[in-house]
């Protein structure tokens, strides 16, 4: 066992403090090694860009006895909190620990075990570990893959399950949260407990979107099923948003046994040649052209995309994808020319955003910041959504996807700590902000703003909608955000797995118990 610790320099008048004395100690059972300079300053910083805060240290556990002793050191401290920081793709500091420790969960020794149960196949997979990492090793050693994915894969497996974890797939899996069986868990009282749904059962369910609340996720058990080979992966457009949101409906709603795509989204685009908000977003391919020639006039501000894919493999007959494509797409109701389709193979696919970060980072904007807003709004308020939000407040854009695209109800487990709007369907809405840094891009507390100038319409119409990614100031926020009798079920949760609130500090939920 041999972990890193490495102290953010007190400056020389800095009083060393009674937890400085808590560091020196772990430093000494954990076994200290130097780490890069380079390495320091991922602890105070996210993905959004928006947040900066210092931690006391940075720890680099290898074991799940190493998360169990910087927790149980923590405690011991009447001050000291633990954050567990997946890859940091957080954008409102939620992986960050003021004056506390901060634990690079990537630094724990890989683990991608292949377990069969009943001959049904499944992974262990370290807390820590990148799906795009158990992804690559589960479709080369084991011809199989997870069911259930994000839409961009550097992002830990701890870090998605603490929130939910949606892409297209979720229609029919549910979010990667119902695809897990088996967690081991460091609790905040520093005990290490193996939980699923019939061994210890509240823990399991309380850590499953339990923004990192209630322990810090060290295994995971996550369900795979035979990796296809290929997916067509095709876009349709649409100018109406009730034809888009109806059929995108019915496509989620096929019973099992009908033919279905494998994966469904939708995003929104604003009606023009802007290279980064418009048309040109649209095709797949570089040969492919969209032609502004089929849009009907009736057309508004903003069109509408759905986006399909259907798996299959080598041995399946070309002629019969064909058929479950064309019959699939011969129900929607799209624009007659504006559909776009490429065939490509599966991991590619499913890594399909590594490559728009890889340009995102040549542009600069993968590092600038990112005032994202993610939601979930009920289908009963989704119509209303779009003729306010879309087709107003963002009828130029957010410079990067507009996600918009409708998710089942009872593909959630009400017993996990996530929330979602009443109605059995709702959507996902997520505004992934790509603009430049300022001077070239407009300042981030603009675009905050505008954040809260939605979130203001959706309370003002009292939508039944959800934060996705929930982000609050205040107490009250909070119990708002859950509603009191998932309020009441989060403090007990708390008060039985992590009753000196020493983990997650980041989110902001509750103060550190002395
Ligand atoms: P971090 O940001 O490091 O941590 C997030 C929270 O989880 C923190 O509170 C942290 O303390 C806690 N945590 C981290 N690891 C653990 C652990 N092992 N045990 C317990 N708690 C832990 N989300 C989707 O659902 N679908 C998407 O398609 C999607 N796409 C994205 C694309 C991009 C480019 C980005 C930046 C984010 C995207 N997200 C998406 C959001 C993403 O799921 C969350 O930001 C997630 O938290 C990122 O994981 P992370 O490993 O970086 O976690």
């Amino acid at each position: 066992m041999i972990a890193c610790a490495e102290h953010f320099l007190p400056g020389n008048d800095a009083e060393p403090k009674p937890d400085d004395d808590v560091v020196s100690s772990l430093s000494k059972t954990l076994g200290v090694q130097a780490i890069t300079t380079d390495d320091l300053g991922i602890a105070s910083k996210d993905f959004g860009g928006l947040k900066f805060v210092k931690p006391l240290a940075l720890v680099r556990p290898y074991t799940t006895d190493d998360v169990a002793r910087v927790v149980r050191a923590a405690g011991r401290s009447p001050t000291l909190t633990v954050a567990a920081r997946g890859n940091g793709h957080s954008i409102n500091g939620q992986a960050m620990a003021e004056h506390g420790l901060v634990l690079d969960m990537r630094s724990m020794n890989e683990l991608v075990q292949l377990v069969r149960i009943n001959g049904a196949p499944y992974v262990d997979v370290s807390g820590g570990a990148l799906w795009e990492d158990v992804l690559k090793r589960c479709v080369s050693e084991f011809g199989l893959a997870p069911r259930s994915w994000t839409d961009y894969l550097s992002l830990t497996v701890g870090g998605t399950l603490s929130y939910a974890g949606v892409s297209g797939q979720a229609f029919r899996y549910g979010p990667q949260t119902s695809n897990v069986t088996e967690l081991e868990v460091v609790t905040g009282k520093g005990e290490t407990i193996v939980c699923s749904k019939t061994q210890s059962p509240e823990l399991f369910f309380a850590v499953l979107g339990g923004l990192g609340q209630f322990g810090i996720i060290t295994r995971a058990r996550i369900v795979l099923q035979e990796a296809p080979h290929t997916v067509r992966w095709i876009r349709v457009v649409y100018s109406e948003f009730e034809e888009f949101s109806s059929d995108a409906e019915w496509l989620v709603r096929r019973e099992e046994g009908e033919s279905c795509f494998d994966y469904v989204e939708g995003f929104v685009f604003v009606n023009s040649d802007d290279p980064s908000n418009g048309w040109p977003t649209l095709p797949l391919d570089p040969q492919q052209v969209f032609d502004p020639i089929h849009i009907p006039p009736s057309a508004g501000p903003v069109l509408y995309c759905l986006e399909l894919a259907l798996h299959y493999r080598h041995s399946d007959n070309p002629s019969r994808v064909d058929a479950v494509v064309d019959g699939l797409l011969g129900r929607l109701r799209f624009i007659k020319g504006l559909k776009f389709q490429v065939d490509m193979g599966y991991t590619e696919f499913l890594l399909r955003v590594k490559r728009d970060e890889e340009h995102a980072k040549i542009n600069g904007v993968w590092d600038a910041p990112h005032p994202w807003l993610n939601l979930f709004v009920s289908k009963s308020n989704i119509s209303e959504f779009d003729s306010e939000v879309f087709k107003k407040i963002l009828k130029d854009g957010v410079h990067g996807p507009i996600l918009v695209y409708p998710l089942l109800r009872n593909k959630w487990d009400s017993r996990q700590s996530v929330v979602v709007p009443e109605s059995d369907i709702f959507y996902i809405v997520a505004l992934l902000r790509f603009s430049p840094a300022p001077p070239k891009g407009p300042s981030p507390q603009l675009l905050v703003e505008q954040n809260r100038q939605i979130l203001q319409l959706c309370l003002a119409k009292a939508f039944d909608f959800k934060l996705y990614f929930p982000h609050y100031h205040s107490r009250q926020d909070w119990i708002n955000h859950f509603g009191n009798h998932q309020w009441s079920r989060f403090v007990e949760r708390k008060t039985a797995f992590d009753p000196m609130a020493i983990l997650a500090p980041g989110q902001k939920i509750f103060s550190r118990v002395p």
